[in-house]
């Protein structure tokens, strides 16, 4: 089965992820714009089986953003990387830390109730104000 790798900026941390994300999308909440700077974080979920940390295990520091979220980034260089749900056994891995495109693409906006003013939204995708239905609510105190 496919293997995707992805690494931080400066390379001291490098990880492998099997190419079978059971979900994707963009993050607009507070906590993804600021941790990355950016409008937000396209992310995939994958069962933390699936995931390992092959290179720097040492230079990932885990900040505790919520009860629900583990956010785990190089020391180095502070690139986020991807974040542990303890609540539900995932990982949600940062598509833009990845080395190569994965199968499954991002499906829908989450949390567009905090979205930037300065950000719009160009493509057809669902727009959640908050978690899709169904959703498992792994950052229900995101604000
Ligand atoms: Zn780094
Ligand atoms: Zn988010």
């Amino acid at each position: 089965m496919a293997i995707i790798s992805g690494s931080c900026v400066c390379g001291a941390v490098e990880f492998s992820v099997q190419d079978k994300f059971i979900y994707s999308g963009y993050c607009h909440c507070s906590m993804c714009r600021k941790s990355s700077g950016a409008s937000g974080t396209a992310i995939g979920g994958i069962p933390k089986e699936h995931f390992s940390v092959t290179t720097g295990e040492e230079h990932v520091k885990r900040f505790s953003r919520s009860k629900e979220s583990v956010s785990c980034f190089c020391t180095n260089c502070g690139s986020t990387l991807y974040g542990e749900k303890p609540a539900t056994a995932m990982v949600h891995v940062r598509y833009g830390a990845l080395n190569s495109s994965p199968t499954l693409l991002p499906q829908a906006h989450m949390h567009v109730s905090s979205k930037a003013d300065w950000y719009e939204i160009l493509d057809e995708l669902p727009q959640f104000s908050e978690f899709p239905p169904g959703a498992v609510p792994v950052e229900s105190d995101v604000r």
